[in-house]
């Protein structure tokens, strides 16, 4: 891990590496008559937390398969 410091108070107080799993439900889709289900991308997170004034970083540790499917959604 680099040495960072805090984007909002500039402390070097960092606390990397916590870690969030999230699911990113899309809602069904149709089109015309063929049903194509539920899409579902899932990334987890990675959330920096500043130990001096609680600001939190977090980051997708997959963000392309999130865009994937974000695009396959709003292209
Ligand atoms: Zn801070």
């Amino acid at each position: 891990m680099e040495n960072k410091t805090c984007a909002k108070c500039g402390s070097n107080h960092l606390m990397p590496g916590l870690e969030i799993i999230s699911h990113l439900y899309k809602p069904t889709v149709m089109t015309g008559s063929n049903w194509i289900g539920m899409a579902t991308a899932s990334s987890e997170l990675t959330a920096t937390v500043c130990g001096e004034c609680g600001y939190t970083e977090i980051y997708a540790t997959e963000p392309q398969t999130l865009y994937k499917e974000w695009r396959r959604e709003n292209a």
